[in-house]
């Protein structure tokens, strides 16, 4: 029998407690979920692996991909609309994006800003600017997906859509967005009266003589409890960057990377579900944030093994970690020069040039690169610089400057810092399907355990909004329990059935 397969209700003597609705995990999509079902009038207990709420979720920036004229957009002066949201995340979230939960997603992205908002997520109506990240201070909005660079900027009107909370300090450099986000949500579960136990592990769920999920096993202290679900379970236990056995399997290019995730991310909520017929998809895409400050990449010029250019540096970076990562094998250079390093102190943070030399020949030798394909990559850029335009690749003309001597060179061997897009098949009402794409009684889940709105493509802030929207709808569904498929529930906008 393999570790996760399912408990059959049959073989529990005595269930050690009822409830309507379990929630597995208290990150972002687990706490959305448990507000959502509580609030729909279910009796909820929350189970979490580590001492205290906020997983991955709570270490993160905090960014929230929101947008279609949330009231913060139109405070900070800038239109958006439903439309041009899903046009741009079609695109960026591709290929083999969602349509359904991308189209749900943008309708009920202004009702989803108020809902945080009245939980008490505190956003300021400021814009930041600069090229950073995330803000650097407590401003509120951000463009974080390239919507104003090629190729997306054609395709959809560039609005901003980094939906950021406000730290309690001035400064933010760093996490505090992400905290902030969940200290808000777990303290809105509470007041609600969602009964949560930390230290508390799922190991296996519990299946009755139809297959319906009607409970979990879950392991506190050393100690086996056997916890029943009215109505249903929903899984929110985060992605599997940990299981390096399940990213051999299906995503080898994240093996050995620079992991983001709390070590709870371990596949291991994810197989249990595998074991009661859940389906799969897209497991084999994830996020690679390339760690490099944009102020130098924007400017700059990357190149691969090969001396040669592959995308547009001003194209948000996760994009540019995805190519470099899945597509060059993650190997990179990023060619600049004086001018560029220097106008970049205010935000390029402690990273210094691995290489400097006065010529591109000597560059390249430094740095271990063809020596005539780098200086031809360099001379065409150049010549595309003095044009004011990039044929090749179309970077904005804003960040086109010919490189001069002397020139320097960072080698981004290394420097992706990864999560998984992959995981459970859900509809849009987070019910879990099956291969056929047959629900799976009894069974939810939310967030990254999911593959959700980045199906494959990425975009700062679309984990944690995928999260929290598409957990309450979770959240929502199992509230209603096994047998309540033929009632509506308002999550966002859109109706669920
Ligand atoms: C440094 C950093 C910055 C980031 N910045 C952003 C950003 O700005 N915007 C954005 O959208 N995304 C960002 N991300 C990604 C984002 O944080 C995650 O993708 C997202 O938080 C995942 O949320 P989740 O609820 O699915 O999982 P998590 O937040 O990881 O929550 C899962 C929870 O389940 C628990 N758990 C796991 N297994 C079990 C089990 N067997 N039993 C019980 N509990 C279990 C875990 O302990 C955890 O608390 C960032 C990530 C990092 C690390």
């Amino acid at each position: 029998m393999n570790d996760f397969a399912a408990l059959k209700e049959s073989e529990i003597v005595a269930w050690d407690r009822q409830v309507d609705v379990i929630v597995v995990g208290c990150g972002a999509a687990g706490v959305s979920a448990a507000i959502e079902a509580r609030t729909d009038g279910a009796e909820v207990l929350a189970l979490e692996a580590a001492g205290e709420s906020g997983g991955t979720s709570a270490m993160s920036g905090g960014l929230i991909y929101l947008g279609g004229g949330t009231a913060l957009q139109k405070a900070c002066g800038f239109e958006d609309s439903p439309e041009q949201m899903t046009r741009f995340l079609l695109a960026a979230c591709g290929p083999h994006a969602d349509e359904e939960k991308v189209r749900i997603y943008c309708e009920g992205s202004v009702a989803h800003y108020d809902w945080l908002v009245e939980c008490g997520v505190p956003f300021k109506p400021s814009f930041w600017s600069a090229p950073t990240a995330e803000p650097w201070n407590d401003d509120g909005l951000m463009f974080s997906g390239g919507e104003d660079a090629a190729p997306f900027a054609d395709l959809a009107k560039p609005a901003p859509r980094g939906h950021c909370p406000a730290a309690p300090t001035a400064s933010r450099h760093g996490s505090a967005g992400g905290f902030l986000l969940m200290q808000v949500l777990a303290r809105r579960a509470a007041e609600l009266g969602v009964e949560q136990s930390n230290n508390t592990r799922v190991r296996r769920l519990v299946v009755d003589d139809h297959g319906a999920v009607v409970g979990v096993v879950a392991r506190r202290f050393g100690q086996d409890m056997y916890l029943a679900a009215r109505r249903g379970v929903v899984l929110a236990a985060g992605g599997f960057v940990h299981d390096d056995r399940l990213l051999s399997e299906h995503a080898p290019a994240l093996v050995g990377t620079d992991k983001l995730g709390v070590e709870e991310n371990d596949g291991s909520v994810l197989r249990a579900a595998m074991a009661v017929g859940a389906a799969t998809v897209h497991m084999d895409a994830g996020e690679a944030a390339f760690s490099v400050p944009p102020a130098l990449v924007k400017p700059g010029i990357l190149v691969d093994a090969e001396g040669r250019r592959f995308i547009n540096e001003d194209a948000y970076l996760g994009r540019v970690g995805q190519h470099g990562l899945f597509h060059r094998g993650g190997r990179v250079w990023l060619v600049l020069d004086e001018k560029i390093f220097d106008a970049a102190e205010e935000f390029r943070g402690p990273v210094q040039p691995d290489f400097v030399a006065e010529t591109v020949e000597e560059l390249a030798e430094e740095a271990g690169l063809p020596v005539s394909a780098l200086v031809e990559t360099v001379a065409a850029y150049n010549r595309a610089a003095e044009a004011g335009r990039d044929e090749q690749f179309g970077k904005a003309g804003r960040w086109l400057e010919p490189l001069r001597p002397p020139f320097a060179a960072l080698d981004a061997r290394g420097r992706f810092r990864t999560f998984t897009l992959g995981g459970l098949r859900t509809a849009p009402d987070g019910v879990v399907l099956d291969r056929e794409g047959v629900p799976v009684p009894g069974l939810y889940a939310a967030g990254r355990i999911t593959s959700g709105i980045p199906a494959t493509g990425y975009v700062s802030g679309a984990s944690l909004g995928d999260c929290t929207f598409f957990g309450r709808r979770a959240g929502a569904s199992a509230a209603l329990g096994r047998t309540g498929n033929s009632t509506a529930v308002e999550v966002g906008s859109c109706a669920i059935r």
